[in-house]
């Protein structure tokens, strides 16, 4: 059992409930999960080998992504669906490169936020706010994304692995539309995705029984084609190389370019004002 398992948690969490957030941390190679997480991520790489190749891939990307906002001066990160920071995540990326960032993470599962918080109580520039990311005016005016975040100068908006659980292509539109109205001092916007469009016909099978594992616990993903993936970036300047699959995006891993799953992610990072 790790020390996760044996800190106290709200009593509203049941650790025995696998978590879409808690099975993604296994995949990554964190402890921030329960026996039941791991025994349906197990299940599920069983089925879908491809799943662990996947994650990585999708981290390598939020990785590069933040390198590249960093390198273009941006100093400051909302992340949207942050996910439980442990692995290599945004403000992480940035301590690594020396780089002094602030970043407020969102996230609606309790244990990713509870583990959180706990991780990033020391930090005076990071925090994770408890919040349905889809709120767009209750994230934005919550006093924490207040003390952090000004407006009025470029922002990160990260939306990284995450829009694979939203049902309605339109209302994501609007959302990443509402979010931009607020950021008025404009920013850059980074979008990750699953899709099943370029893969080979029996690793799309294997999508499809993983797809269906989701399902059964009641966390249905949704894949995209690069068509709408493309047009969440409306409005918005594509930087080169544009929607591509995930490793093709500013590559510097060149092993992943022969990774399989490859085909089973769109990304895309683009300039707004
Ligand atoms: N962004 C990270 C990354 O790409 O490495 C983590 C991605 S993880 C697959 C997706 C996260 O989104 C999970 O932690 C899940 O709890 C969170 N999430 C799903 N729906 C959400 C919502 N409506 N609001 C906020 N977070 C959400």
């Amino acid at each position: 059992m790790s020390q996760f398992e044996d800190a106290p948690l709200p009593p509203t969490i049941d650790p025995t409930q696998p978590s879409a957030a808690r099975a993604y941390d296994y995949y990554l190679g964190g402890s921030s999960n329960f026996a039941a997480d791991r025994e349906f991520a197990d299940q599920v790489k069983l089925i879908a080998p491809f799943t662990v190749p996947l994650m990585a891939l999708n981290r390598s990307f939020l990785r590069r992504s933040v390198q590249f906002l960093l390198n273009q001066g941006v100093r400051q990160f909302l992340d949207l669906g942050s996910g439980i920071p442990t692995v290599g995540n945004t403000h992480q990326v940035a301590g690594r490169l020396g780089i002094s960032a602030r970043t407020v993470y969102v996230d609606n599962e309790p244990v990713a936020y509870h583990h959180a918080q706990t991780m990033l109580a020391d930090r005076t520039d990071t925090t994770i706010l408890h919040a349905d990311m889809r709120d767009v005016t209750g994230v934005l005016t919550h006093p924490d994304t207040q003390r952090l975040l000004d407006f009025t100068e470029p922002v990160g908006l990260l939306i990284v692995g995450v829009l694979l659980y939203f049902p309605d292509h339109a209302a994501v539109s609007e959302m990443i539309a509402a979010y931009r109205r607020h950021l008025t001092g404009g920013g850059y916007l980074a979008i990750s995705t699953l899709t099943d469009e370029p893969a080979p016909p029996p690793l799309r099978a294997d999508l499809a029984a993983m797809l269906s594992l989701y399902r059964g616990l009641g966390e249905p993903l949704y894949p995209r084609t690069r068509a709408e993936v493309t047009a969440w970036f409306d409005g918005t300047d594509l930087v080169e190389p544009g929607v591509v699959e995930m490793p093709l995006w500013r590559n510097d891993t060149p092993a992943e370019l022969d990774e399989p799953a490859r085909t089973l992610g769109y990304a895309g990072v683009s300039h707004f004002q």
